[in-house]
């Protein structure tokens, strides 16, 4: 490719709006352009990276024995009334009517078609397992498209669905996927931590994610030696209590520890009464709202006291006590409840269940709108509690819960950095991630849905169990550029560059010029991926132009190699600058390019 004929669209000044480096630099480099809130052209030169990490994919899907399908984008909303999205999905999900006023879904994702379409050709078990991918655009209305494409409203995903007639083979094909996943990334140079992830009401028995470690990472990770998860499904676990790491694998501590009754402590109020205002001593405590002005006032650590958090869910109100150092985990709140709204309770709320914002606690509550009490394990930790007196301004000391309570209560908080690890091997260590792909087991929830059966060996049908595999294409590329970039531009692992190599000729006469077109010919006869900058700029533009495109090898054509044959070749990655004799037909040259390409292209092998 000559850089003349091929549009760089490289902009002189860092655009306004991106505040994050992968942002910037896909939009000074003229990857992309942005048409509107989470919309992105994709220009040649970025487009060109977007099918290079598609072609790594694909050869590692197919290496697996995964199939390559192409479904339609626009999805009858038929589909998803049969697995019950239609009403679940929300505002994230597009939705259009036709000219027939027939709703349909521009696909966020591709369970239903796939096991639609599954549904009329699997027949046997003989036909398990089986898994199908795709490499297409999907559409969400993200409430906060940000940071260019990384999350964007339009994107291509690869999405792979398996089917199975049992557990075994899922998890064979789980574990395979695992493995295509690690040389996916690893191929396309970017570092990854597989984090174990929450799997939803569902209960699903397995979800990895696959996150990038960065600063502007949405997801925040806990890590030790031996246990890697995404905060949102890590289990909190309380010395007080005797928990220990035995027993609390990171799947079931979240809800079977709970119902242990919290250990020693639970022993001592066990068989009282449920405490109303009249047993608990009523402390003053004027226009103090917050958990943390209680404690300054009071004196104390949060630690101390009980906080109160109120929610409006599709369902009703539920009400949860919790330790004031504690924040509310809402996914392990939703998984507990099996809801899929959750919204801070309003005034009104709080005036129906008997309470007041600022100064709510569990006790003498009105039932009303289906009030739910729960409690999270960190209120097995005291037996009793400085909590809200559900009255302005006031606060009550001595509150315990019930034997029945104690009972009931549940893991809800989210851990934080420095809990102790669930694997019992020391503290967990917080880091920040951007999820880049996703592995997960379904179970038979749209098999069931779309009556997708196989017959067994007994001519007896049996409903198969799926696997759903992820992979965000552009965000891929985004957090390519966000850990590969210095301060002159982008980076590119070899793999996923827009071309291996940028030939930059500083010629004089015509005669130079027709040299360079030969050299430029040989480097594409020898299968080089390489963009000739021929185009009639000053050497220094163009050199800045390579630096923020980030080739990973740039050859200079200049004075010297007309004088005596002498190119110079640069490496992008590590800085390094040889000269190079060409040799009479250039064999020298393409040779020692060669080479550096393999070594970088090694590099990025396991
Ligand atoms: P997130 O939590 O970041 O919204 P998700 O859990 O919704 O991600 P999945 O449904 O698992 O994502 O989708 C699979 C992959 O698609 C993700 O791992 C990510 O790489 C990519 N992806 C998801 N949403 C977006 C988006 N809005 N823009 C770009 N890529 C996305
Ligand atoms: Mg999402």
């Amino acid at each position: 490719m000559k850089a003349s004929q091929f549009l760089i669209a490289t902009l002189r000044e860092d655009p306004q709006d991106a505040q994050v480096a992968s942002h910037r630099l896909m939009l000074r480099s003229g990857l992309v352009r942005k048409v509107g809130a989470g919309l992105y052209h994709i220009l040649p030169m970025g487009l060109r990276v977007i099918r290079k990490i598609e072609a790594i994919v694909r050869e590692e899907m197919n290496r697996t024995g995964a199939m390559e399908f192409q479904l339609p984008v626009l999805i009858p909303a038929e589909l998803w009334e049969k697995s019950g999205r239609w009403n679940t999905m929300g505002k994230e999900m597009f939705r259009l009517k036709d000219r027939h006023d027939v709703w349909n879904v521009l696909g966020p994702t591709h369970e239903e078609s796939f096991t639609d379409l599954m549904s009329q050709i699997l027949r046997s078990y003989r036909d398990l397992p089986v898994n199908v991918y795709q490499i297409h655009t999907k559409f969400r209305d993200e409430i906060r498209p940000r940071f260019g494409v990384i999350r964007s409203r339009e994107f291509i995903m690869k999405d792979a669905y398996s089917f199975h007639a049992d557990a075994a083979s899922l998890d064979e094909t789980y574990q395979k996927m695992r493995g295509a996943y690690r040389q996916i990334f690893q191929r396309s140079g970017l570092e990854t931590v597989p984090v174990e992830a929450d799997s939803g009401s569902m209960g699903g028995s397995g979800s990895e994610e696959f996150m990038v470690p960065s600063e502007i990472g949405e997801e925040v990770l806990l890590l030790s030696d031996e246990y890697r998860s995404n905060q949102e499904k890590t289990p909190v676990l309380y010395a007080e209590l005797g928990d220990t790491a035995e027993g609390s694998s990171p799947k079931n501590a979240a809800s079977d520890k709970g119902s242990s009754g919290g250990g020693k402590k639970a022993a001592n109020s066990g068989t009282a009464a449920a405490p109303t205002l009249a047993d608990l001593q009523i402390i003053d405590t004027p226009k103090i709202r917050t958990i943390e002005e209680l404690a300054q006032f009071l004196k104390c650590q949060t630690a101390e006291l009980l906080k109160s958090v109120v929610y409006r869910t599709e369902n009703g109100l539920v009400f949860i006590g919790i330790r004031g150092d504690r924040d509310i985990n809402e996914v392990k709140l939703k998984n507990h409840l099996g809801c899929l709204e959750l919204n801070p309770a309003s005034d009104a709320d709080f005036t129906k269940i008997g309470s007041v914002p600022g100064s709510a606690g569990p006790f003498d509550l009105k039932v009303a709108d289906n009030l739910q009490i729960l409690f999270d394990r960190s209120a097995l930790t005291a037996d009793t509690w400085i909590t809200g007196a559900n009255r302005k301004d006031k606060h009550v000391k001595g509150f315990y819960l019930t034997a029945e309570q104690k009972a009931g209560a549940v893991d809800l908080a989210l851990a934080v950095n420095g809990d102790p690890s669930p694997a019992g091997d020391g503290l967990l260590r917080e880091m920040r991630g951007i999820e880049v792909g996703h592995i997960f087991k379904l179970g038979d929830k749209y098999t069931k849905a779309f009556g997708l059966t196989v017959l067994d060996p007994d001519q007896k049908p049996i409903v198969p169990i799926m696997g759903c595999y992820g992979i965000g294409i552009n965000r891929t590329m985004a957090t390519v550029i966000e850990q590969n970039h210095d301060d002159k531009g982008i980076v590119w692992p070899i793999s996923v560059a827009p071309f291996e190599v940028c030939l930059v000729s500083i010629t004089k006469t015509e005669e130079e010029k027709s040299q360079a077109q030969a050299v430029y010919e040989s480097m594409l006869s020898a299968g080089l991926d390489v963009l000739w900058d021929d185009r009639d700029l000053r050497p220094g533009v163009r050199f800045n132009d390579a630096e923020l495109l980030g080739y990973p090898i740039r050859v200079t054509l200049g004075k010297f190699y007309f004088q005596d044959g002498e190119a110079e070749i640069q490496i992008r990655n590590s800085g390094e600058s040889l000269k190079q004799k060409a040799g009479k037909d250039t064999s020298d040259l393409l040779k020692k390019l060669g080479e550096i390409k393999s070594e970088l292209f090694a590099a990025l092998q396991g």
